[in-house]
């Protein structure tokens, strides 16, 4: 064992000793996955792509969904493919022979959209510029386009798998692109272990749609590149529907990772994107709602995630079991995730230490 020498890292060393719970970071660029390297994550619990496509590259998937003509569609496609599968060769070559859990795009759409309100005050711009009135129809035309994707509640729509599942194309190229970095990394030695998740899942169907597309393209890549890969395929459990049905999920899931962000706001039936406003903070100012919906299992949101466990066992004994939203990296969460018996936890890297502390505290005084 270690002496506390007052040097943090030999403090950490000496909670490793204890904790039986796993800690990987949240990181979605190469930079964050070695930083977490550094602060002792044992691996990417959640790389969120669609972080990949900020900015300039929101322009290659609005052109995608807007855009009907197949020729455009497989255009964009091919670009997409080729800034993934550098993206992803990154990641694993950081992490590697650590897992690095990948989850297909899950953006609410509006998020890819320009906004129809910004087209408006342009075209109203370039109408008094006095400007081509066939530019200032064809701007028209893209606004009705956006206008005719608006949802009420875009973080309730067309996100996580329901994307997928009604543009293929889209997991077909992030699972080629990933299937594609491994496989180029094996060859030159290295030792990726990519993982799969789809995200915002309800229904078993919807995972075992995609999953099956999944295996297809890493067997077609497997047959180009003449190398084998094992890529475990799982889901995110972040609606109450998934949990209550877990055990069906799990048959099609090799892992289950718990999205506290999500479900919490679908537990309560708070948007999550509230949370700053006017309204959410006056109601929780009354202090009604539990404070951490995480504290115990009693604060309701935490006893979805033992139910998911529990269930989730029964429908595949081997399943592995992590959390990745923001009560991945809260001590008091943590004792509670230890408490159910998760197998990690996935936080923030600069929250990977403090984790790794709670998992040995938890640990001691849960023995
Ligand atoms: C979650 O919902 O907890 C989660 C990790 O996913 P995101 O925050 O990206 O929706
Ligand atoms: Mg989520």
């Amino acid at each position: 064992m270690p002496e506390i020498t007052g040097d943090l890292d030999a403090i950490l060393e000496w909670a490793d000793e204890f904790r039986t719970l796993g800690v990987r970071a949240n990181a979605d660029n190469p930079e964050d996955a070695e930083l977490s390297r550094s602060f002792g994550a044992a691996g990417i619990g959640l790389c969120r792509t669609e972080h990949m496509f900020l900015g300039d590259r929101k322009q290659i998937i609005q052109t995608f969904i807007l855009n009907e003509d197949e020729t455009v569609r497989e255009e964009a496609v091919r670009e997409l493919l080729e800034v993934q599968t550098n993206d992803f060769y990154g990641m694993f070559k950081a992490m590697d022979g650590l897992p690095v859990i990948v989850r297909l795009l899950d953006p609410p759409l509006h998020e890819f959209l320009e906004s129809a309100r910004a087209l408006d005050v342009e075209i109203a711009r370039l109408e008094a510029a006095g400007t081509d009135a066939a530019l200032v129809a064809e701007k028209r035309e893209l606004m009705a386009k956006i206008d005719s994707f608006a949802e009420q509640n875009p973080m309730l729509g067309m996100r996580g798998v329901r994307l997928g599942i009604v543009y293929p194309i889209l997991p077909t190229m992030q699972v080629r692109a990933i299937a594609t970095a491994a496989a180029r990394l094996k060859k030159e030695g290295l030792d990726p272990k990519p993982e799969i998740m789809i995200p915002l899942v309800s229904v078993v169907t919807e995972l075992a749609k995609l999953r099956a597309l999944a295996e297809k393209v890493i067997a077609q890549v497997e047959a180009e590149e003449g190398v084998e890969l094992e890529i475990p395929i799982g889901t995110m459990i972040e609606l109450p529907r998934a949990a209550v049905t877990a055990d069906e999920i799990a048959s099609v899931a090799d892992f289950f990772s718990f999205g506290t962000n999500d479900l919490t706001q679908t537990t309560f039936g708070f948007s999550r994107d509230d949370v700053e406003g006017e309204f959410v903070p006056q109601y929780l100012s009354e202090r009604l709602l539990p404070f951490n919906p995480f504290a115990t299992v009693d604060a309701g949101v935490a006893r979805l995630v033992q139910m998911g466990v529990e269930l989730g066992h029964e429908g595949n004994p081997e399943i592995v079991c992590g959390v990745c939203g923001e009560h991945g990296g809260d001590p008091d969460s943590i004792a509670t995730f230890n408490g159910i018996g998760l197998d990690y936890v996935s936080c923030s890297p600069y929250r990977v230490p403090v984790a790794r502390l709670a998992a040995a505290q938890a640990a001691l005084s849960q023995k």
